[in-house]
């Protein structure tokens, strides 16, 4: 028969089963811990997020204290994966774990939301929220991510929003950081912006030096894109100077003289570039004229002439769907009108005429007559500037055709350097050759 157990074995069962307790305590805590963790960045889950801000929200609904709610999410992250691979996006996504937990107050509770959102909950009103996510911001924008041989940055948009009286709901937070998180994506993302309770249309912009960085990337590319669209329309002209040597330098010639003209008439930066733009692009309806047309040596029929009139029409044709180009566009609509209506597609007249058209057709003739053709001969720059000038106030405007003489006239006096375009040898020969 077995023996009652001695008071000190009891003892020994008592203290075993306690150290059992305790590990199991220590398992529960562990799994709970498990159960709350998002497994890549070690940060809290999204069921743990939620419930952490249900709970953030009764607290500052019942003392009234500040509550604020911050979704980040990581900008364009797809291509990131796509040009680095998803394992260094995973890195980044570890790494960018690490750097919001340090960076965060042990009040902040920081959580992955989902993929490459994540939450962070402040117990504190939205103004020193606003301090520290500006701060974090920056900081998540001049982080370098390095993995093996790969570096990289990121740009994250964030949205912010904060507890208010009128809120029934933990859920209304989230979806106002949400909405204004979506904002900052759409304005162009790398920003934060904060709930205003002013309506989404009106949330405060909070970075003002990132709303200029935006504005500034956006000219740039703006810039680029326009000129890189006049490169391809450019490369068509070469299409035309194959049947007619003379159209590809001609273009060129024309926007040398019509940046000379504009510029002496005190135009702005952006309105010269239109300028120069619309002389580059002035002849490219040609590309639709018959070759026989363009070189022949003799007068052309009424009929033929009427042919040719229409390549004003067939380029604006051309770049008429090309929106970066619209204000080109008339200028090389018009740039066969004259002063004194007689001119073509429209027979426009003097103020009629957009101003940078008038320009062209100035531009335009002096090079044509200072340029030897197949059916004629060039005529000597200063030749070409008496026609010019006598035809004040009837080919030409009468103002503009002064001040594109006067300027050739003291490019002759005073030696200027011409601009980089202007590559006619007219220049040169006018230098000794000036009498007007
Ligand atoms: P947006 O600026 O509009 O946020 O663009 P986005 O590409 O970041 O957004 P989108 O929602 O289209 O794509 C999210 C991407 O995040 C798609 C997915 O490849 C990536 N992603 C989500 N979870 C993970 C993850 O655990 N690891 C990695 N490497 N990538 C992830
Ligand atoms: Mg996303
Ligand atoms: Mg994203």
């Amino acid at each position: 028969m077995d023996k009652e157990p001695g008071y000190d074995e009891l003892l020994e069962e008592i203290t075993c089963l306690n150290q059992q307790l305790a590990e199991l305590a220590e398992k529960n805590r562990e799994l709970i811990q498990l159960s709350n963790t998002d497994g890549l960045t070690g940060l809290y889950n999204h069921r743990f997020m939620m419930e952490r801000c249900e709970h953030e929200f009764r607290r500052a609904k019942r003392y009234n204290r500040g509550f604020s709610c911050v979704l980040l999410d990581i900008d364009h992250f797809k291509a990131f994966n796509d040009t680095h691979g998803h394992q260094f996006g995973d890195h980044v996504l570890k790494k960018l774990g690490v750097l919001l937990r340090e960076n965060s107050r042990s009040t902040d509770t920081c959580g992955r939301y989902g993929g490459e959102e994540f939450i962070i909950l402040i117990p504190q009103p939205i103004e020193e929220a606003k301090e520290y996510i500006l701060r974090l911001h920056g900081m998540i924008a001049a982080q370098e991510f390095c993995h093996g041989d790969i570096r990289a940055r990121i740009t994250v948009s964030i949205g912010l929003a904060d507890f208010r009286g009128e809120m029934q709901s933990w859920h209304e937070i989230i979806a106002r950081a949400d909405q204004v998180l979506y904002l900052a994506k759409n304005c162009g993302r790398n920003m934060v912006r904060t709930w205003s309770g002013r309506g989404n249309k009106r949330a405060e912009i909070v970075n003002d030096h990132d709303i200029n960085n935006l504005k500034k990337q956006f000219a740039d590319i703006y810039q680029q894109v326009k000129e890189s669209y006049v490169e391809s329309a450019n490369a068509l002209l070469q299409a035309i100077d194959a049947k007619d040597h003379y159209t590809l330098r001609h273009s060129r010639n024309v926007a040398g003289y019509a940046i000379r003209l504009a510029e002496a008439c005190g135009m702005k930066k952006q309105e010269i570039e239109i300028v120069k733009n619309a002389a580059l692009l002035h002849d490219l309806g040609k590309i639709g004229i018959d070759e026989c047309l363009l070189v022949k040596k003799e007068t052309l029929s009424g009929c033929e002439y009427e042919i040719l009139k229409r390549h004003p029409l067939i380029g604006v044709n051309i770049l008429k769907n090309i929106t970066l180009l619209a204000r080109e566009i008339p200028l090389i609509l018009h740039h066969h009108e004259r002063f004194d209506g007689r001119g073509y597609p429209y027979g426009l007249q003097s103020h009629e005429i957009p101003l940078g058209a008038k320009i062209l057709a100035i531009a335009d003739a002096f090079d044509a007559m200072t340029t030897n053709r197949a059916f004629k001969a060039k005529m000597s720059p200063s030749a070409a500037l008496r026609v010019i000038d006598s035809e004040k106030g009837q080919q030409f405007d009468p103002r503009l055709a002064e001040v594109f003489c006067g300027s050739m006239l003291s490019l002759h006096k005073d030696g200027t350097s011409l601009s980089p375009l202007m590559i006619s040898t007219a220049e040169r020969e006018l230098r000794s050759d000036m009498r007007l």
